[in-house]
């Protein structure tokens, strides 16, 4: 599960955010590209603009459910 004190800088201020376990899967990235990118050194994923809508809200919960390491967090 995420952890809120080890969340990485360059998540947007927000709720959502990904955690430093993060391992570059890229499998957020494809099931919502609107709201996760990889680093352009693909160190890590990291929420780049927060969910919105309810559609935008179901990516996102889409995405934390398939990250094999459970490094997408909702506080
Ligand atoms: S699915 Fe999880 S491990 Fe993969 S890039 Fe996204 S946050 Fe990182």
């Amino acid at each position: 599960m995420a952890d809120p004190v080890f969340r990485l800088d360059e998540n947007v201020a927000g709720s959502w955010y990904v955690d430093d376990t993060c391992i570059a899967c890229d499998t957020c990235v494809g099931i919502a590209p609107r709201h996760f990118v990889l680093t352009p050194d693909d160190r890590h994923a990291y929420v780049w603009a927060q969910p919105v809508t309810t559609t935008d809200v179901a990516q996102c919960q889409q995405a934390m459910g398939a990250c094999p390491v459970g490094a997408i967090g909702h506080d």
